[in-house]
């Protein structure tokens, strides 16, 4: 599953080869990938017709892409208004809308040049008026998916939202700022986290208190700052807290660096690998490998129907856990 800055990758790629450009025509290969867009695949198709794409937008692992009013000379604009069944979720809205886009387990955005062979798991193609690179959505297990959905103000992290006043698809507005957004307050965070009465490593996953930190970069910050994932939250300390955010926005950093340049001019592709995957991981998917700090081998604890890696020695379990 692709993770934080693999998907800020594919947010770059989609920033600079789709914004500012019109939608001439949508064709849905497989309605198993519009099946979140509720009104269907004729719907989502119609919204999306003679919209320019004003913006590329992630938040933690989601990703969207802003819409701007349809064209009043478009064909096609006045039937994707009166499709819309909703007037408050109209195109024309106040808050504006958004395409909203599930990369599930598999999914890939590709901007691929026109006549360029269809792949064979394409589901989703968007064909633009200037004739150019063409955006597809291709996804091998259908987990993923793209729907439209109305912007509305973000309903998690408050205390930090109100000096953003961020916008965003309402089936995420929950998720809270992640460690790379410029309006993330680390002090909420902490604060929302020494709230929970969970443990550190769930509460760092929930994606309300911060959003964006997946499996691997929890078990990697929480190696850098010695703190094992079962450690209670409401015994960890403002300073603790902040280290291990710290460290995540780090590690997170680290690996936009290394993966953040693996597309082509024409390709924009996520497939979920960035180079950090197997070059610089101290902790995750290390099992029974030295610690690259004092050398104790790496243990692997079941987790959440997953796995944890931690060092038994930096990283002892809390008492009682
Ligand atoms: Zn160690």
């Amino acid at each position: 599953m692709p993770e934080l800055p693999e998907v800020e990758v594919v947010r770059r790629g989609l920033a600079d080869h789709v914004v500012g450009r019109t939608i001439a025509r949508v064709e849905v290969a497989h309605p198993r990938a519009v099946r979140r867009h509720l009104e269907g695949g004729d719907d989502f198709a119609a919204r999306l017709t003679a919209r320019t794409i004003t913006a590329a937008r992630r938040r933690g692992k989601y990703l969207w892409l802003e819409l701007g009013d349809a064209h009043p000379d478009a064909p096609n604009a006045a039937f994707a208004s009166l499709s819309a069944p909703n007037a408050a979720f109209a195109a024309s809205g106040p808050g504006g809308d958004a395409v909203l886009a599930h990369l599930g387990m598999s999914g890939q955005m590709l901007v691929a040049v026109p006549g360029r062979p269809d792949e064979k798991h394409l589901r989703i193609r968007i064909v633009f008026a200037d004739e150019g690179p063409e955006l597809r959505f291709v996804d091998q297990r259908t987990f993923g998916g793209l729907s439209v959905h109305p912007l509305a103000a973000a309903s998690a992290g408050r205390l930090s939202d109100t000096a953003g006043g961020g916008l965003l698809p309402a089936p995420i507005a929950h998720i809270a700022r992640d460690p790379m957004d410029p309006a993330f307050s680390l002090d909420d965070a902490v604060a929302a986290i020494r709230r929970r009465r969970t443990e550190l490593k769930r509460a760092l996953l929930d994606q309300t208190a911060v959003s964006g930190i997946g499996n691997i970069y929890a078990d990697e910050a929480l190696w850098r700052v010695k703190l094992h994932g079962a450690r209670p939250t409401e015994k960890l300390t403002r300073a603790q807290g902040r280290a291990v955010l710290t460290a995540a926005a780090e590690v997170m950093d680290e690996a936009l660096a290394q993966g953040g340049t693996s597309f082509d001019a024409l390709y924009v592709n996520v497939n979920g690998a960035s180079g950090y995957f197997d070059r610089s991981l101290a902790a995750y998917g290390q099992a029974d490998r030295p610690c690259p700090r004092c050398g104790t081998p790496i243990r692997r604890e079941s987790f959440m129907n997953r796995s944890s890696f931690s060092c038994p020695r930096c990283q002892p379990r809390p008492r009682g856990r």
